[in-house]
């Protein structure tokens, strides 16, 4: 398989690094995870402009504009004879520099995109997950997709180690979102997500859970709600570009209503296999 970098593509096992890397040092760059359905790619425009939003909010500059950029995913695509479902990772450093905290002068970022199998998560979806709650310890930019993830990486470890999908991540009594996907809360046929601050990632699927809202004439509001509302809410559900959109039957031990995926949760389900234009889950 191909890879991108920020000259060129190379063959996978082509790539090397030196150990004075800004990426393995300091976490000191931006990333992206994209969905392929069927060899295309899904949201790419909204995941690149993302990436573009990330790296200049770390003064980063990415080696490629953004039109080059997206025609040299494409290609990648082509050169690896990519036709079925897959991801694809992109991740962009400060580059490789003896190390100093301080950004190094006269060095380029260092860029590189991959393509590799992703299987739907289909008995999740189907049938729901468990999650837990857990404090919110990550910093306050929460909307830059920074690749320093070790609170993220924390939270997910606790939430298996306790048979859990997700954890839940929340700041004091407030839902943010969870360890990497963004959460939302039905109440009374209206969907509720914390609003796009600096105290979640912006996702992109979230965003399209919006437009199928408004579409269907659900009042999407974009309000936070607490770890106490988690307990009476109607449904949950997470979101993310590997998860699509997972319902959420248990918190913390505790059944969400019946214990079954909601109807409002299914019908943005189908709204987005419909967008995406790929097979329904059951
Ligand atoms: N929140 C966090 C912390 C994430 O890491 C992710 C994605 O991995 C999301 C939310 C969901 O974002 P997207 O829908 O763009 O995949």
């Amino acid at each position: 398989p191909y890879l991108l970098t920020e000259s060129d593509y190379v063959h996978q096992d082509a790539l090397s690094y030196p150990f004075e890397e800004r990426g393995l040092q300091f976490g000191d760059g931006v990333y992206e995870v994209i969905r392929i359905y069927g060899g295309r790619f899904y949201q790419l425009h909204d995941h690149i402009d993302r990436l573009y939003r990330s790296a200049e909010a770390i003064k980063l500059e990415v080696p490629y504009e953004k039109a080059e950029l997206l025609e040299k995913l494409a290609t990648l695509l082509e050169k690896n004879s990519v036709t079925t479902d897959a991801k694809l990772y992109l991740q962009v450093t400060r580059g490789s520099a003896p190390r100093d905290h301080a950004f190094p002068v006269g060095v380029g970022a260092n860029l590189y995109a991959y393509i590799a199998d992703l299987t739907r998560k289909t008995e999740e979806m189907k049938h729901g997950v468990s999650v837990i709650t857990h404090e919110d310890e990550r910093w306050q930019n929460c909307y830059i997709k920074s690749l320093n993830l070790l609170p993220n990486v924390l939270a997910k470890q606790t939430a298996k180690e306790h048979g859990a999908y997700e954890a839940i991540l929340h700041r004091g009594e407030r839902v943010t979102e969870c360890s990497s996907s963004n959460v939302f809360l039905v109440k009374d046929g209206s969907v509720y997500t914390h609003p796009e601050t600096n105290q979640i990632l912006h996702g992109c699927v979230r965003t399209r859970v919006r437009t199928f809202c408004q579409e269907a004439g659900i009042p999407f509001v974009e309000q936070s709600f607490t770890v106490e509302d988690l307990q009476d809410a109607d449904e949950l559900f997470l979101t993310s570009t590997t998860s699509e959109i997972v319902p959420i039957v248990k918190v913390d031990g505790s059944a969400v209503q019946d214990g079954k995926p909601g109807d409002l949760t299914q019908k943005l389900q189908r709204a987005y296999e419909a967008d995406a234009q790929i097979e329904h889950v059951s």
